[in-house]
């Protein structure tokens, strides 16, 4: 595996393979590699004959009262399981690569599609994504790009964007990898301290049981949710930012869920903010 930092020596790496007639495979991630990040690089390795993956903690994306400073970082270890897994190229651009003038003169802003949930929760947080984004993609200009389903809000955004932009790229969108507990494995999962690690699977606890209703017959959206809200209940040190059953191509409220609905679900527990979802009737 290469690790390039300078964005014309990863173009000039990438123009060789496509000049050869391979198909480029990009994961873009912030790093602090786990096994989740490392699925999608599987995914990659079946979609490309170059796989890349990017390490960039954005800081547009996080607000200036989010974690940027205390993100957990640690390269040396996450190139080793990027090449161990079977990464061929790992591009980690320092802020000054990607932002050289500070704050960018453009953004890539979303509309509607940002106003809930996630994006309004954390406002501006999806324009920093969608701007890091369309310049890894500019950058390395891959056929796919691989993203988590967990971040599905951001899964949405992106194929959105490629779409209503013409990128000229896949957008591919890969299962959560789960912990044994069900917790969905996340960088973030590292301030977890004590009991707060063992009170996160209430997340899972609660989609799952919304998941079993919604199997049994249930299909009003206000019954699932107290269904999630109930279980939520039952770590009252856990706050939920939002619980939301939605369609699956904008995530917008539905009334009643058929097979494919949403369930997104966010969350505080202790000081640690933590999403996930489900897909309803999905095997
Ligand atoms: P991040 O480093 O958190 O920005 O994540 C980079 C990519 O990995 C995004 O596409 C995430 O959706 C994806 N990802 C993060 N956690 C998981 C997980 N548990 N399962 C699958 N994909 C994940």
């Amino acid at each position: 595996m290469r690790t390039v930092e300078p964005i014309a020596e990863l173009r000039r790496l990438l123009a060789e393979h496509r000049t050869g007639g391979g198909r480029i495979a990009m994961v873009p991630t912030m790093g602090f590699l786990h096994e989740g990040h490392l699925r999608l690089v599987d995914e990659a390795r079946r979609r490309g004959s170059l796989v890349v993956m990017s390490i960039f903690v954005n800081p547009l994306q996080f607000s200036p009262s989010e974690d940027l400073s205390r993100y957990p970082r640690d390269l040396a270890g996450d190139a080793a399981k990027a090449a161990e897994r079977g990464a061929d190229v790992l591009f980690t651009p320092t802020t000054e690569t990607m932002y050289p003038a500070g704050a960018p003169a453009i953004e890539v802003r979303p509309l509607s599609l940002a106003d809930r949930w996630e994006g309004a929760v954390r406002p501006g947080h999806f324009t920093g994504v969608l701007t890091v984004v369309a310049k890894l993609l500019n950058i390395a200009q891959p056929d796919s790009a691989i993203f988590g389903q967990k971040d599905i809000q951001q899964c949405i955004l992106v194929s959105a964007m490629a779409r209503d932009l013409n990128f000229p790229v896949e957008i591919v969108v890969t299962p959560t990898v789960r912990e044994h507990d069900g917790l969905a494995m996340s960088s973030r999962n590292s301030y977890l301290q004590g009991d707060d690690r063992k009170r996160a699977t209430v997340l899972w606890r609660a989609l799952r049981a919304i998941s079993r209703s919604f199997d049994e017959g249930e299909r009003s959206a206000t019954t699932l949710e107290e269904v999630g809200r109930e279980v939520m209940g039952s770590e009252p040190s856990v706050a939920v930012d939002y619980l939301a059953v939605a369609d699956p191509d904008r995530l917008e409220p539905v009334r009643q869920a058929t097979r494919g609905t949403v369930i997104a679900l966010a969350a505080r527990v202790g000081g640690t903010r933590l999403i996930d979802n489900t897909i309803l009737g999905a095997a």
